[in-house]
């Protein structure tokens, strides 16, 4: 999937200003129907305000519902989440992360960014990537998963 310059700072900034070096944050990245390009950002707070509260990412039934009004407004579909762990922690999914996918769909796809989001620069290719195949189970996207990884153009 493809996102520009422009609104990967805005992802970024947004993640790191939500989790102010001390919690977990995180968005849905959201594309027109049938396009790869991601063409906006909801983070969790927007559908719940309490979404961070707890130090790990919560969405209660509201948020979702929320999310699909947004969507049907939009004409819009989630391509992906993103959500942050804290510092010095690796990207690898959690047994929280696995067992609860933002979207339980066959091939949605979550990313893990390092260290709160906290480095200025940033770029997709620190973030980790791994692809729903249903049934909690998960298979960690490389490079050569290229397509389905987010690439800034
Ligand atoms: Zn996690």
């Amino acid at each position: 999937m493809k996102i520009s310059f422009y609104r990967w700072l805005c992802l970024t900034i947004g993640l790191r200003r939500r989790g102010k070096g001390i919690r977990e944050s995180g968005a849905f990245l959201i594309g027109k129907v049938g396009s790869t390009r991601i063409s906006k950002i909801i983070f969790y707070d927007e559908l719940d305000p309490n979404a961070f509260k707890s130090g790990i990412i919560e969405l209660e039934g509201l948020g979702h519902g929320k999310l699909a009004e947004m969507l049907k407004n939009f004409r819009g579909e989630v391509l992906a989440d993103i959500h942050t762990h804290p510092i010095g922690c690796s990207t690898r999914q959690s047994d929280s992360d696995r067992r609860h996918p933002m979207v339980r769909l066959k091939g949605h796809i979550a990313f893990i960014a390092p260290d709160f989001a906290l480095n200025k620069f940033l770029m997709p290719k620190d973030c980790s990537a791994y692809l729903y195949e249903g049934s909690f189970k998960w298979r960690t996207l490389y490079d050569r998963d290229f397509p389905l990884k987010v690439v800034i153009v």
